[in-house]
C-alpha cells in the first residue's frame, strides 16, 4: 500500500492500514487500486476505454464531446454492447423465447434494438406497452405483466393482441375473462407463481410462506387453484406457469430450485386436470457486475445447467419439456450504459478513528439513480476527463439533492486531486436508473444518448424546467 494516507496529498493525516476496515471505513470488498485511472473491463461496456490522456471514450466518442453536446448528467448507451448482450441471450437460449424486461430501461430505440436481435418485450404498464408499440414491436411478441393491471390496460392489451398476459390475482382472472368475452378475444395467459425461492442480492432464502404481493403460492395451493380457474374460463387460453424469483442473482441454484418446483406443479396439474401446459417461463434476474466484487455468469454459463436440470426433471416427472422462456432485463441493459456527471464540489470529511473520506458532489443524484438509496446498491466510478497521478482517496460520490441519503457511489477510490469540473462516469447505469428516475427537487431528468461507430444520437432528450412547469396547471 502506497503511503498510508488514504486521504491524499492535502491531508497529512495517517489513515492507517487499508486492511483495518473499521479505522479507514474501507469496505472489505474494495481494494486499493494500483492505478486509480485504470478501468476494470467487466464493469464497462465493450467499446469503452481511456485514451492516453485518461479521457473516457465510447465507440469513438469522448466524454468531453458528449458533455459538450448534451451536457451533464447524461446516460450514455453503447448501442453495440446492448445489442450484443441481447444477441448473446438469444443465442445461448436458442429454442427458448427471450423477452427483454422493458422496465429495466426503455425507449423506442432500445425496444427496436432488442426486437431486431430476436427478443420479445415484457411490459408491465400501459405506458411501457405504448413505447413498445410505438417502436413497432410485434404485439404477439409482447408479454404483459403486473400485479394490478387496470381494466384499461387489459382492454388495450387484448385490442392490440399481445402474445401473453401473465395473471397475478384471482380478481384479474375474472376481470380479464369479462373483457375478453366483451371483445371476443381469447388471450393466451400464464399464471405467475411463487416458488418459495426468494432471491436476494447474493443469496436466496427458501421460505414456506411467500410474504409478498406477486404471484400465487405453490406451497399454499393458490397456484393450483389459479391454474384451474384459468383453465375453466371459456375466454382464457391457459398456456403455462410463470416464475420470477428476484433480481441480481449470480448462480443458477435459485433458478434450479424454482424450475424444479414449477415443473412439479406443471406435472401435478397435468395429472389432476388432464391438461399438459405447453409453456414455462423462468423470469429474469441474472446478475451483473457493479463493482469489483461482482462476478456474473455469461448467458451461456446459465443456459447449459438450466437446460439440463429442466430436461432431467421433466423426464423424471414423465412430462414433455414445455416451450421455455426467460425475461432478462438488467443483464442486457445494465452494463451497456454509464452515467456521466460533472463534479461541482469536493469536501474532505474527517471521520472517527482517523479515517477520512472525500465527498465528491456531482450535478445529478438520487433523482437519476435511486438504487443506492433504495436498495443500498453498490456502484463504481472513475474520473473520466483526465489522467491523475495523485494517490487514491476513499471517496463517496453524492448528488445535489436535499437529502443525506442522496448517494450515488457509496465507496470508491478516486484520485485525491479530484476537483470541481472533472467528469465522473458511473458504469452499469443502464438498468433501473433512467427507468426509476424522478423529478425530486424539481430536477429535470437527464437525456439518454446512444453512441455507435463514432456517432452520438439522442434517444431521450433532457427534460427542461419548462417541461416541469407545463405540468403545473393550477
Ligand atoms: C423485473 C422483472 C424481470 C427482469 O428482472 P432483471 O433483474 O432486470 O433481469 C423479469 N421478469 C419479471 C416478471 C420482472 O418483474
Amino acid at each position: 500500500m502506497a503511503s498510508g494516507t488514504v486521504f491524499g496529498m492535502t491531508h497529512s493525516h495517517v489513515a492507517g492500514s487499508i486492511h483495518a476496515d473499521a479505522a479507514t471505513r474501507v469496505p472489505g470488498w474494495l481494494s486499493l487500486p494500483s492505478d486509480v485511472n485504470a478501468l476494470l473491463p467487466r464493469l464497462w461496456s465493450e467499446n469503452v476505454s481511456k485514451d492516453a490522456d485518461g479521457v473516457l471514450q465510447v465507440a469513438g466518442v469522448s466524454v468531453d464531446q458528449i458533455a459538450e453536446q448534451v451536457g451533464t448528467p447524461a446516460y450514455v448507451v453503447d448501442e453495440q454492447d446492448l445489442r450484443s448482450r441481447a444477441r448473446a441471450f438469444a443465442e445461448a437460449f436458442a429454442g427458448w423465447d427471450v423477452y427483454y424486461a422493458a422496465k429495466s430501461f426503455l425507449s423506442t430505440s432500445i425496444a427496436r434494438w432488442v426486437s431486431e436481435e430476436g427478443l420479445g418485450v415484457d411490459v408491465c404498464t400501459g405506458g411501457e406497452l405504448a413505447v413498445a408499440l410505438r417502436a413497432g414491436v410485434d404485439p404477439r411478441r409482447i408479454g404483459l405483466h403486473g400485479n394490478n393491471k387496470s381494466t384499461e390496460e387489459l382492454r388495450q392489451a387484448l385490442e392490440v393482441g399481445v402474445g401473453r398476459i401473465i395473471i397475478d390475482s384471482f380478481d384479474e382472472i375474472g376481470r380479464l375473462g369479462e373483457i375478453a368475452e366483451e371483445l371476443q378475444r381469447e388471450p393466451r395467459v400464464m399464471v405467475r407463481v411463487t416458488t418459495g425461492v426468494e432471491a436476494h442480492t447474493h443469496e436466496y432464502i427458501a421460505t414456506a410462506h411467500e410474504d409478498q404481493k406477486f404471484g400465487f403460492s405453490i406451497a399454499g395451493g393458490a397456484a393450483a387453484k389459479a391454474l384451474q380457474a384459468c383453465l375453466e374460463s371459456p375466454w382464457l387460453e391457459l398456456v403455462g406457469i410463470h416464475s420470477h424469483i428476484g433480481s441480481q442473482i449470480f448462480d443458477t441454484e435459485g433458478f434450479e430450485v424454482a424450475a424444479r418446483r414449477t415443473l412439479r406443479l406443471h406435472a401435478e396439474f397435468a395429472r389432476t386436470s388432464g391438461h399438459e401446459l405447453s409453456e414455462l417461463d423462468l423470469g429474469g434476474g441474472f446478475g451483473i457486475a457493479y463493482t469489483s466484487a461482482d462476478t456474473p455468469s455469461s448467458p451461456a454459463d446459465l443456459a447449459g445447467p438450466l437446460r439440463a436440470i429442466i430436461e432431467a426433471e421433466c423426464s423424471q416427472l414423465g412430462v414433455a419439456v414445455p416451450h421455455l422462456s426467460i425475461e432478462p432485463g438488467r443483464a442486457i441493459s445494465g452494463p451497456s450504459t454509464f452515467a456521466l456527471y460533472r463534479v461541482g464540489t469536493v469536501k474532505p470529511v474527517e471521520l472517527d478513528g482517523g479515517a477520512a473520506r472525500l465527498y465528491v458532489a456531482v450535478d445529478g443524484g438520487m433523482s437519476d439513480n435511486i438504487r443506492t438509496a433504495l436498495y443500498a446498491a453498490e456502484y463504481s466510478a472513475t474520473v473520466a476527463s483526465r489522467r491523475s497521478s495523485a494517490p487514491p482517496a476513499l471517496s463517496r460520490v453524492v448528488g445535489k439533492h436535499c437529502e443525506g441519503g442522496d448517494i450515488l457511489v457509496r465507496d470508491e477510490f478516486l484520485p485525491a486531486d479530484v476537483v470541481p469540473g472533472d467528469l465522473i462516469a458511473v458504469p452499469a447505469s443502464g438498468a433501473y436508473s433512467r427507468s426509476m428516475a424522478s423529478n425530486y427537487n424539481h430536477v429535470p431528468r437527464p437525456p439518454v444518448v446512444a453512441v455507435r461507430d463514432g456517432v452520438l444520437r439522442t434517444l431521450i432528450r433532457r427534460e427542461t424546467i419548462e417541461d416541469l412547469l407545463a405540468l403545473d396547471v393550477g
